[in-house]
């Protein structure tokens, strides 16, 4: 495409686009850049949803992410983009509106994925409440704040963190997982020091390894184990996974189920490319897809800059990293994750539950985690990767 002037349309108005197009602009390109997003509300974070927002300790206008700068492109919300001809590099909006493109930026992100989505029954009387939305988000504050007891399907970080916040609302809490608290994404050290918490708090945690299903009982949802129990709650809300927003492409043979599979440097092709969470990314000999807020930030920079340069841009390196806040537990984590084994403490000491812990593996380190401990994130991953010293960066 031409790469000062052509015309750019970026697909998903939240923080893989909204990083895309400042990385465009930053790059110098200088042609007309239109923003699509399907929400009506501006763009913003996803992740306080889960934490201080849902707690009731911050308004959802917290959440707003910075407006782009004046000029930076035009942002039409409440625009849904229902498919794309690669061949005339057109998209055609639900209104039927069509626009051209040179250059397309796949910023889609993904949906929350309920139980039904993985094979439970579709019966319309169950009520099956998630997270991913502002809106989702303002309904179950409301919801917390008026009913007693809640049952939460899968103990990952998000579930996790939707119990922390009933806890903090005086909620009587049930979370079901087939495996404890978070302990496909962090390994046994963690997920040990989350469930400690999260039963300290109050909540009642049940492993059922056969898979939970909903069903209606006695006019409410309720939360069916593999051995028959049932547990009933005045809301269910389930916490498994995301999918990606790919539909819309259906018939150009770019995405599947699994995402929108791109190269190292993120393109699809060479005037498409994707970024955050709609994209399945190559690890080794296989793709993977990593919803996560930074390497959201990391491929829409690596896929601006891709679409303006193309070979010439450098190849995105993914650093695992995430972080949650539960149960009064601020945790940074990065690395090779799950992380097996146990740490050492290299500063504090998990008695005072504060330390910075590093893994090591063969001797090397791996992987390392801040619990309660301030330290910039660039350190965090330093300490993961080689047993630099780390200086005294104070406690949170
Ligand atoms: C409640 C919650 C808490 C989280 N907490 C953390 C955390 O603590 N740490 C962390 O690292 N990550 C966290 N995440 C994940 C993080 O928020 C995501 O990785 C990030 O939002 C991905 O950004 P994205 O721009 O790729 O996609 P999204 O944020 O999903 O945005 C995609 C946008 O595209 C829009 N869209 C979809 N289809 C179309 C279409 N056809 N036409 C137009 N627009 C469309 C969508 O409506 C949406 O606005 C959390 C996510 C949630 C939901």
């Amino acid at each position: 495409m031409d790469t000062r002037r052509g015309r750019i349309v970026v697909v998903g108005a939240s923080i893989a686009g909204l990083t895309a197009v400042e990385e465009l602009r930053r790059l110098g390109h200088e042609g007309q850049i239109t923003l699509l997003g399907d929400e009506k509300a501006a763009p913003y974070a996803r992740p306080p949803l889960s934490k201080a927002i849902l707690r009731g300790e911050a308004a959802l206008s917290d959440a707003d992410l910075p407006a782009l700068a004046a000029g930076a492109a035009e942002f039409v919300p409440g625009a849904r983009v229902r498919s794309v001809s690669t061949e005339l590099r057109r998209i055609c909006l639900d209104d039927g509106e069509t626009l051209p493109y040179d250059g397309l930026v796949i910023t889609t992100g993904a949906r929350a994925r309920t139980l039904a989505d993985l094979g439970g029954v579709h019966d319309s009387r169950i009520r099956e409440r998630v997270l991913r939305t502002a809106d989702d988000c303002a309904r179950l504050r409301d919801e917390f704040a008026s009913r007693p007891s809640v049952v939460i399907v899968g103990a990952g970080v998000m579930g996790m963190e939707i119990a922390s916040a009933a806890t903090r609302m005086s909620l009587d809490v049930t979370v079901v997982d087939q495996a404890p608290p978070m302990l496909a994404q962090c390994g046994p050290y963690l997920s040990q020091m989350f469930t400690a918490a999260a039963e300290g708090a109050g909540v009642k945690i049940v492993l059922d390894s056969g898979g939970a299903r909903l069903v209606h009982r006695d006019g409410m949802t309720a939360v069916r184990l593999s051995d028959g129990r049932s547990i009933a709650g005045d809301l269910v809300v389930t916490a498994v996974g995301c999918l990606p927003n790919t539909e819309w492409l259906a018939g150009t043979g770019l995405a599947d189920r699994g995402g929108l599979r791109v190269d190292s440097r993120c393109r699809v092709t060479p005037e498409i490319v994707a970024a955050g969470d709609v994209v399945a990314f190559p690890f080794g000999d296989r793709v993977r897809r990593t919803p996560l807020w930074s390497n959201a930030v990391e491929q829409a920079r690596v896929a601006a800059s891709a679409l303006l340069r193309g070979d010439d841009c450098d190849i995105h390196r993914p650093m695992p990293y995430f972080w949650t806040e539960q149960f009064g537990l601020a945790v940074k984590v990065c690395g090779q994750l799950p992380v097996i084994g146990e740490p050492e403490a290299v500063k504090g000491s998990m008695a005072d539950g504060k330390a910075l812990l590093q893994w090591r593996q063969e001797g090397r380190p791996c992987a390392a985690a801040a619990v309660n401990y301030r330290i910039p994130i660039s350190r965090l991953h330093q300490l993961a990767a080689q047993s630099a010293a780390v200086q005294e960066e104070g406690s949170q």
